[in-house]
């Protein structure tokens, strides 16, 4: 029992505050919801990766929900495309399409009958309305505005009152329009004149007058909602904490806001992430940029209807973990000088309020040195496996291992290890240009023979004693290392630079090394002599 000093008044005061605390804290379910209209863009990845490292940081469920209401845009194989992106990625659902949980379908037209008793009741409660007017007659009320002077007519509070709807027809005339099948939309029916207030987790306070906003439809003619009210009754039912999307969506937001008002709903937190910017900063990175300024601008590889091919990260080469790295920096940063993050170290560090608002530029310098510093840390035994699925011809493991091991710190990607390093296990098949033009003179061919013959003492063909004969007998000559050693490079290698000619030659072997020696001294000179 409680001592008669014990402040027992204290006690209940702290369990009141901590019943208060986790009543009031929702579990936080986070969801990624693209529309399979195309592939995934990298800024739809780092929208994907930033819900998923908010949901893994506070103990939360990300979710992956298919929004294809708009079936005029549907795609083809882009939803497969999406998954295996994310899947790639190691962005990891909880819940999603194929996956499962206790929220499904994931997939917006396998609810399609949730949607209508939605809209249906906003109808009821003269929150929305019914209109009739086709595309024709609303294509030639713009075309009649325009003329007035009115470029930009909406449908709207104002407006609605002169179209063809529940408001403006009777009831009767209505009910008469519904029962001969005529085709009709469901308009929500914005107030006159209404502030509408939102607090963004990254931008702040949002306001947004009524005045300013038209009435959206939120139910198509074709039996489908539209994405408006499908995205709302979703994350409604979905128990969605948090709305982390791209800024492109921050104009529906308030609509959102008058959504959940009208269902009488609480509105989850909204988090419009910052655009991604073209690498000058001129405008949102497009799909096209990519491979018109030489980078990919999609995860993964895609190819139109048409036969178009789009690059992709993973197929140019690069490692998930460092194009995730890379996007994890595009408008968030850590607040410290660490830059190289595994997933779930920037699940440790990630919060909202870190990221910017301003527009993220994209950098693709900055991209590839991600991957270089992810090739550099990568075990040269897993570099050599990679290396080896790469390859057309079979080489033992250990022999490329050594070779990563050699060639990692000048390559960027694992396919350029092959590209500068195959000297290694396969003679040189041409000479370097300008080694060959600037350095190789009319003595060289005597001076690598002479250095053959100093070559052919060597015991055990170390580094170590390659070296230590190589700087005796440039002395003997009375040479410096720049005027000997490119040579020697150029006709073991048939390279102008790369690592250490000693380390090299250990590896390529005492009679291979001599062989590509005599060869090369013959093809260089017949090279220079055919110049
Ligand atoms: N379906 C929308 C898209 O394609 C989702 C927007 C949202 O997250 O609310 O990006």
């Amino acid at each position: 029992m409680f001592n008669t000093y014990f402040p027992i008044n204290a006690i209940l005061a702290i369990f009141a505050v901590k019943i208060i605390f986790y009543m009031s804290t929702k579990a936080v379910r986070v969801r990624f919801a693209p529309s399979p209209t195309g592939p995934l863009h990298m800024g739809g990845v780092r929208t994907a990766l930033y819900n998923y490292l908010f949901a893994k940081k506070h103990n939360g469920t990300f979710i992956i929900r298919i929004e294809d209401t708009d079936q005029t845009r549907f795609v083809p194989g882009a939803q497969d495309y999406i998954m295996d992106a994310l899947n790639w990625c190691g962005i990891l659902p909880t819940e999603g399409p194929g996956i499962g949980g206790e929220f499904g379908p994931y997939i917006q037209s396998e609810r399609k009958a949730i949607y209508r008793p939605y809209a249906d009741r906003l109808v009821a409660e003269d929150k929305a309305y019914i209109a009739f007017d086709t595309a024709e007659e609303l294509t030639s009320m713009r075309d009649q505005a325009k003329k007035m002077g009115m470029p930009n007519w909406q449908y709207n509070s104002v407006t609605r009152v002169t179209m063809q709807n529940s408001l403006s027809l009777s009831s009767d005339e209505v009910q008469r329009r519904i029962d001969a099948g005529d085709p009709y939309v469901i308009r929500m029916k914005m107030p006159r004149n209404k502030d509408i207030r939102f607090e963004d987790e990254i931008r702040g306070w949002v306001v947004v007058n009524t005045n300013n906003l038209d009435d959206k439809v939120l139910f198509k003619s074709d039996g489908m909602p539209t994405y408006h009210l499908a995205n709302i009754v979703d994350d409604h039912t979905m128990e969605i904490s948090h709305v982390i999307r791209g800024e492109e969506w921050l104009p529906s937001a308030p609509l959102h806001v008058m959504l959940y008002e009208a269902f009488g709903w609480d509105c989850p937190s909204f988090a419009h992430l910052p655009l991604l910017l073209k690498p000058d900063g001129n405008g949102k990175l497009s799909k096209r940029d990519g491979d018109r300024l030489g980078f990919p601008v999609f995860p993964t590889n895609w190819m139109t209807s048409e036969g178009e091919l789009f690059s992709g990260y993973r197929e140019q080469g690069y490692f998930a973990s460092s194009f995730v790295n890379m996007l994890a920096f595009l408008g968030w940063n850590p607040g410290t000088t660490q830059e190289i993050f595994t997933l779930e170290e920037l699940c440790d560090s990630f919060s909202l309020s870190r990221v910017a608002k301003a527009g993220a530029k994209f950098d693709p310098d900055k991209t590839r040195w991600f991957q270089q510093q992810y090739l550099r840390s990568t075990p040269d035994s897993v570099l050599a496996k990679s290396l080896s699925h790469l390859l057309d011809a079979s080489y033992p493991l250990d022999r490329l291992t050594t070779v990563c091991k050699l060639m990692k710190e000048r390559a960027t990607f694992v396919k350029d290890i092959w590209t500068e390093g195959s000297f290694l296990l396969e003679r040189p098949n041409s000479y370097d240009e300008k080694t060959t033009r600037k350095k190789w003179k009319e003595k060289a061919p005597s001076l690598m023979t002479d250095w053959l013959s100093e070559m052919s003492k060597i015991k055990e063909f170390t580094a170590e004693n390659i070296e230590l004969t190589f700087k005796a007998f440039i002395s003997s000559k009375d040479m410096g290392i720049g005027a000997v050693l490119p040579l020697f490079r150029l006709l073991v290698t048939g390279k102008g630079m790369g690592p250490s000619m000693f380390e090299i030659s250990e590896f390529i072997g005492k009679d291979e090394c001599m062989d590509r020696i005599k060869l090369g001294i013959d093809t260089v000179e017949a090279i220079k002599a055919n110049a």
